[in-house]
């Protein structure tokens, strides 16, 4: 048997180098732990990026996906498959939207937001509205069009030029957003909660202001939800929780609770925007990431996971705000966040990079967001001492914090 040490040698002669990854090899989990080759445990706060929302291996979801495995895994999207129409059935029942299409990812649910968007105009004689108007500081995704709505420039580097146009507004700010929408706008994308961007909340009024703004001008409101969806607020959508609906929004990290799915979920009133031939995917919509996604949906009702990820993220959110308010813990100065998706802000004069390797010195999985906020984002069935013990690590690395070298 291969040793971690020898993994990675060959990780190092055979995977692109588009990542930094720890020097250690994860190869099993359960709940809220992970173990690596070297029969190292973590605590994983991280949960994949806001995507174990079951925790690791939980029974019922491995039950499911076996079972479904062994009975029929993909039919491609020339023909009906029980499990996608039952899945589809199940969001549509948790939500306002009344269609769902299903991909793999939540890039692929940004591009079918942003094709429905221009092709409905188009179907009702509009095909001047071509424009996207998105904010500064957003993710949407990797793929040129959900890259070209992502308002950060460092992702932008040498892939330009970009698809256009889209019109970039500070988050948070209703009079920008307001100057930018025009009679060529399409849509406006945002997150109701910008995740990679740092986890920054809409100052009260935006989104309903967003809401308002969309409905006078005629342009679609689009809410990616890739990360914010699936319980995550302690609501299912992080509509619910914020009383404003769009459109169309996207979903897909916490959905299939580690299997790759992605959906795009939709008003009536654009049931017609991508009529047949205008948009699909092989993948989509197959039965095996259905039953995943269904068997999530059932942990989540039967264990009361949203109501936990309201209850425990607002415990969570109250000792992060501890933490940045204690003097004897300098490293860190702000909490942020909703749910169980919080930060913790670093002090400016903090290594970012050098602390998460602290931490996981200490056994705990963690991730950045926005370059300079810890992100927890653990699983919904994370326990309040697992919770507890990561704090404590968080609290004993950032009381004397690595600094940047300057
Ligand atoms: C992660 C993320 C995406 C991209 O999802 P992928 O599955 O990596 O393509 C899009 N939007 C938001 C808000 C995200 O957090």
């Amino acid at each position: 048997m291969p040793s971690g040490a020898d993994w990675i040698a060959t990780a190092e002669r055979v995977l692109l180098r588009n990542y930094r990854q720890p020097p250690f090899v994860l190869s099993r989990g359960r709940g809220a732990r992970l173990w690596d080759l070297q029969g190292r445990r973590y605590l994983d706060l991280c949960a994949g990026i806001a995507v174990c929302s079951v925790g690791h291996a939980h029974p019922r979801l491995a039950e499911a996906v076996a079972e479904q495995a062994g009975r029929l895994m993909h039919v491609s999207n020339l023909f009906y498959n029980d499990r996608a129409i039952e899945l589809a059935e199940a969001l549509v029942g948790r939500t306002r939207f009344e269609r769902v299409f299903f991909c793999n990812s939540g890039a692929e649910a940004v591009e079918a937001l942003l094709k429905l968007a221009r092709r409905w105009h188009f179907e009702h004689g509009r095909p001047e509205r071509v424009e996207f108007v998105a904010a500064l500081g957003s993710f949407h995704g990797r793929s040129f069009g959900a890259l070209s709505v992502t308002g950060q420039p460092k992702y932008h580097t040498g892939m330009q030029p970009l698809l256009g146009p889209v019109r970039f507004v500070p988050y948070g700010d209703l009079t920008a957003a307001r100057e930018a929408v025009g009679p060529r706008t399409a849509a406006v994308i945002v997150e109701p909660l910008q995740g990679e961007g740092g986890l920054v909340l809409p100052p009260a009024g935006y989104l309903a202001g967003l809401r308002a703004l969309c409905d006078e001008t005629g342009a679609l409101l689009l809410f990616d939800e890739v990360q914010t969806g699936v319980g995550r607020l302690g609501s299912f959508l992080a509509q619910e929780r914020f009383g404003v609906w769009a459109d169309a929004c996207s979903l897909a990290k916490g959905l299939g609770g580690g299997f790759p799915i992605g959906a795009m979920m939709l008003r009536e009133r654009l049931g017609d925007g991508l009529p047949p031939g205008s948009h699909a995917t092989t993948f989509g919509g197959n039965p095996l990431a259905a039953s995943a996604a269904l068997a999530v949906l059932h942990i989540l009702d039967e264990e009361g996971l949203v109501e936990q990820a309201d209850s425990l993220g607002a415990w969570l959110g109250a000792r992060l705000a501890e933490l940045a308010e204690d003097p004897a813990v300098p490293g860190a100065v702000e909490a942020r966040g909703m749910g169980l998706l919080r930060g913790l802000r670093l002090a400016p004069e903090v290594d970012p990079a050098a602390t998460l390797a602290a931490l996981r010195d200490h056994g705990v999985l963690l991730s950045l967001a926005g370059g300079e906020v810890l992100r927890f984002s653990p699983p919904l069935v994370v326990e309040r001492a697992e919770l507890a013990e990561g704090l404590d690590a968080v609290r004993e690395v950032l009381r004397d914090p690595p600094r940047r070298e300057d």
